[in-house]
């Protein structure tokens, strides 16, 4: 008999930034709190403003929703990388818009570095496992396994290599569908990066998408921002926290986020392109500190993917801190992580 169970969690690295109450009406410290849903994850943020200025708030999840609408969505046909898998899915040239072209690029740039652990051109294998639609679904009877057949004509249907990007024109020498979702929170923290440096009110922020979190200016306090790292062993709890001062981005990428459990045997949403099932590597979590979103969310993938030895290296090549959850409990970390982690006993 099938025994399924599955998991879908949001909050990867929870907030502790030390500010519970909500706003009151005095300016003095007192930061404007809010949560939402974008991206098939939670959206919170804390914002320290010296005004009173709900706009900021709902510019800041009209930022994210409309990053997924409009340019990152492989389900809404209102997006654009909507439009080029169904380009690509045939064989055709796609003209880019700049922006997505610079995300491709850089994205391509991670898979040759990881030697194509970090691939987004898995995108058919993806939607094989279709893990995203099923973790946290209520009805899972009907989950049914991809069989290898499929999986192995996935596999041969990606590979950064058969895609070209020359400037803003991509083609590609298979049908072959993208998949953004290992940078989408990422690209969305850089977004609000940029928004927060135009606004002039603000002074400090720090807000999470899923398991990406961008810390931004200082706190009325000038304390440090705080950042928990979930335990992967009893998501419930966390391992310890971050102390960061200043602006970062820190992403993390872990078997419990999304998964289904069939039988004991867990499988989750990180897929390893050489084998084309859910990447077995030795880790339970990978946490990377960086100061672009982009780069944190590829890397906390292609890191995961990669196993610690190897992820450490590939973090240090891109000057990236990183912190390793073993499948025996053990943590491993770089020195600058070390740094700035504070661990419970
Ligand atoms: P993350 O939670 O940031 O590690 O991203 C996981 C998501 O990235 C999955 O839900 C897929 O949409 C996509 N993905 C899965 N495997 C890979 C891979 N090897 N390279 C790039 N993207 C992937
Ligand atoms: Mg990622």
């Amino acid at each position: 008999m099938k025994k399924i169970l599955c998991g879908c969690m949001a909050g990867v690295l929870l907030l502790c930034s030390g500010c519970g109450a909500a706003y009151s009406g005095d300016r003095q410290g007192m930061p404007m709190q809010s949560v939402d849903t974008a991206m098939g994850t939670i959206v919170s943020q804390t914002i320290y403003s010296k005004t009173e200025n709900n706009k900021i708030t709902s510019d800041i999840h009209g930022i994210i929703r409309d990053l997924e609408t409009n340019t990152l969505s492989v389900r809404l046909d209102t997006s654009e990388l909507y439009e080029v898998n169904e380009g690509i899915g045939q064989q055709k040239e796609v003209m880019l818009s700049e922006e997505l072209a610079e995300y491709l690029e850089q994205c391509l740039a991670v898979s040759e570095a990881s030697e194509g652990a970090f691939d987004i051109t898995v995108g058919e294998v993806v939607r094989l496992w279709n893990i995203d639609n099923w973790a946290g679904a209520e009805a899972l009877n009907d989950y049914v396994l991809p069989d290898e057949e499929a999986i192995y004509k996935g596999l041969e249907q990606s590979g950064y290599e058969k895609l070209q990007l020359d400037e803003k024109c991509l083609s590609a020498s298979v049908e072959m569908q993208l998949d953004l979702g290992a940078v989408g929170k990422g690209i969305a923290l850089d977004r609000l990066k940029e928004y927060l440096e135009g606004c002039e009110e603000v002074s400090g922020a720090v807000i999470s998408v899923g398991g990406s979190v961008l810390t931004y200016g200082v706190k009325a306090d000038g304390a440090p921002w705080r950042v928990a790292v979930v335990n992967p062993v009893d998501t419930s709890k966390s391992l310890g926290y971050l102390e960061l001062q200043g602006q970062w981005c820190i992403s993390t990428s872990g078997d419990y986020e999304r998964f289904v459990e069939i039988n004991g045997v867990r499988y989750h949403h990180i897929i390893d392109p050489d084998t084309g099932y859910p990447a077995d590597s030795g880790l339970r979590s990978v946490t990377i500190l960086s100061r672009d979103g982009l780069l944190s969310d590829a890397l906390s993938t292609a890191c995961f993917i990669l196993g610690q030895e190897k992820g450490q290296e590939l973090a240090e090549a891109y000057d990236a801190e990183a912190m390793f959850v073993n499948q025996d409990g053990t943590v491993a970390m770089t020195e600058g992580m070390r740094r700035c982690v504070h661990l419970y006993d």
